[in-house]
């Protein structure tokens, strides 16, 4: 977990490649539909380019099948979901139904400062149409508003690993690998 513009991406991608296990990222599964203009895509794209999170229905079943392919046996990172308390809910059936469970949860942190300036950079970088300033700014409040407060219920039940996301990229793959270790066993 971690606001837009934390690095969750590269940091999953990182942990991914070290662990052996998929990266599964439910922005850029939707990413991938928009650009394949498939169904999945076209209903998607209403959403994403305003900043504004897909319905649950949609993404709860994507997840679902996601999950339950092949190389997500051993193991996987979600990166990006959940988002919001009825997708904690989600998860927690998906994973019961396929008996496992998640090892930890990781929040990258960083200032709203930071972010704003990261995503501007990312705008002229790689051109995604929800790295307007509205959608920004949107997308900015929805984590603030939904996704922030599920930490607190993960660190109830004893998941919880807060991680600086500010630095250097090397810099915080350590910082993140040293903090899972304990979970990670
Ligand atoms: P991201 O790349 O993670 O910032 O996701 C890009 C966009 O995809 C978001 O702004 C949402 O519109 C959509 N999206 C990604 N993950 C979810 C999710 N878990 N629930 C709903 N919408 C999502």
């Amino acid at each position: 977990m971690g606001p837009q513009g934390a690095g969750k991406g590269t940091q999953a991608a990182r942990l991914a490649d070290r662990l052996g296990v998929p990266a599964i990222s439910t922005g850029d599964i939707f990413r991938a539909n928009i650009k394949g203009g498939t169904d999945l895509g076209r209903l998607a794209q209403e959403y994403t380019a305003q900043g504004e999170l897909v319905p649950d229905s949609v993404t709860n079943d994507m997840v679902r099948d996601r999950l339950a392919q092949a190389d997500a046996a051993e193991g996987f990172i979600l990166d990006g979901y959940p988002r919001n308390a009825a997708q904690v809910t989600e998860l927690d059936e998906i994973l019961a139904a396929l008996g496992t469970r998640l090892d930890a949860v990781v929040e990258l942190t960083a200032e709203r400062d930071e972010l704003l300036a990261r995503l501007r950079n990312r705008a002229q970088v790689e051109g995604r149409d929800d790295d307007t300033e509205e959608a920004i700014a949107r997308r900015l409040d929805i984590y603030a508003e939904q996704t922030a407060p599920l930490t607190t219920a993960y660190g109830e039940r004893g998941l919880l690993v807060r991680v600086d996301g500010i630095g250097e990229i090397d810099e915080i793959t350590a910082r993140l690998t040293d903090a899972l270790a304990p979970a990670l066993g």
